[in-house]
């Protein structure tokens, strides 16, 4: 029997990504699958029917959507969605499992098998399928043009008759996936950029792209996790990071925060204090907030004013910039389904790394260790 894949339409609010563009559809098809897309699933990322159509897939319902043997989503599956799922299916997206370690039960009482982008292993075999990096260059990017939107001055050097205007200073807290292109992107916009990362291998990649890397005095032993990770502070050092960065903070007119540890909250860098020592009208953007964010200030989804400086947490860049964005996730998510095909039908490898790593629920069970500890009742 050929795979059947559907692709339902996302109906968080604010998302506009499609979880499969054309070009995926056809290369799945080329597979041997057959791809039932949701009518009306990539009008917001500007993907007519006809366009899937023309790829080779069928329009139909929701339910035929859902229907489907593997599940395409960009989101994982609303509560409403959960008896759409069952025994024998599988559904794959950004289904947050260590934020929402509930919601991976609930959806494995359901039976289907869960494969969580969040969890693809940063190995050479699945760099194709790493979601996770792809939507961090689209946040990275959108983020710079978020805070330049918003900062009452130029980004880069001019010199007019009216007189010289000194370039934005833009200070990156962060300098992985997302903290590099937001690197990239304001020095191509003109401003003098400064980077600040733990990890010490993050100082090069960040003065390639043209930044200034803040060195603090800080003993940062340990704080490199594994596979490119950071490791968390202890909180006598993180305290004294906050403390050290304030002084950078105040100095800037738009910071950029980035830092994250896989499976903890964001870890704390910029202070409310350091905030309000920043010229009024200058900008933070905290690409951290859905983690709870890197600035004490910052409420997830929301625009805080403090004394003239706009501190912004938003929740979904990557779902701003539909049309690029679907095409980058479509492309890692097409990766992981044909690399777990054999002769168009779907056949993974119980053992494979990638899929053991991936896979959150399966025959109604939590299978992920650190999903399972997280629903453990916590001792009186
Ligand atoms: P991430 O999103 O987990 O974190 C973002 C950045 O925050 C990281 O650079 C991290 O070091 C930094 N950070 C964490 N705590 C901090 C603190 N207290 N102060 C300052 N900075 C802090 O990480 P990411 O962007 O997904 O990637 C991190 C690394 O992994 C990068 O070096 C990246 O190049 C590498 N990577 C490797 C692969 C691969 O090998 N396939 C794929 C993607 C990324």
């Amino acid at each position: 029997m050929p795979l059947r894949i559907g692709v339902p339409r996302e109906t968080a609010p604010g998302e506009r990504r499609a979880a499969l563009v054309p070009d995926a559809v056809a290369r799945l098809v080329k597979a041997g699958a057959e791809v039932v897309v949701e009518s009306g699933a990539g009008e917001q990322a500007y993907v007519s029917d006809a366009a899937y159509q023309a790829a080779g897939a069928v329009t139909g319902t929701r339910a035929d959507a859902w229907g489907a043997d593997v599940v395409a989503r960009v989101q994982g599956p609303a509560r409403e969605d959960l008896p759409l799922l069952g025994a024998g299916r599988t559904v794959i997206g950004f289904l947050r499992p260590l934020d929402d370690p509930q919601g991976m039960a609930a959806l494995a009482a359901t039976g289907a098998t869960a494969l969580a982008m969040e969890l693809v292993p940063r190995t050479t075999r699945a760099q194709k399928m790493d979601a996770l990096s792809a939507m961090a260059t689209v946040a990275g990017y959108r983020a710079v043009l978020l805070a330049a939107e918003a900062l009452p001055k130029f980004f880069p050097l001019l010199t007019t008759a009216a007189g010289t205007m000194r370039p934005a200073k833009v200070l990156v807290l962060g300098a992985g996936v997302a903290g590099l292109q937001a690197i990239a992107t304001a020095r191509r916009l003109g401003a003098v950029v400064s980077a600040y990362d733990v990890r010490a291998a993050a100082a090069e990649e960040a003065r390639s792209l043209g930044a200034q890397f803040v060195q603090l005095d800080l003993d940062t032993a340990g704080a490199e996790g594994g596979g490119g990770y950071a490791a968390a502070l202890d909180e006598q050092r993180q305290r004294r990071q906050v403390e050290l960065l304030a002084e950078h903070v105040a100095t800037s007119d738009v910071v950029i925060s980035t830092a994250l540890i896989p499976g903890r909250a964001a870890p704390l860098l910029v202070s409310e204090n350091g905030v309000r020592r920043m010229a009024p009208g200058s900008v933070v953007v905290d690409l951290a907030a859905p983690n709870g964010g890197n600035c004490a200030l910052t409420r997830p989804g929301e625009v805080v004013d403090a004394g003239g400086v706009r501190v912004f947490g938003p929740l979904n860049l990557p779902g701003e910039m539909p049309v690029h964005a679907s095409q980058m996730y479509a492309r890692t998510l097409s990766a992981m389904i044909t690399e777990f095909m054999r002769e168009g039908a779907w056949a993974p490898a119980e053992d494979d790394d990638i899929y053991r790593a991936a896979c959150v629920t399966r025959g109604g069970e939590v299978v992920n260790e650190r999903v399972r500890g997280l629903l453990q009742p916590v001792p009186a």
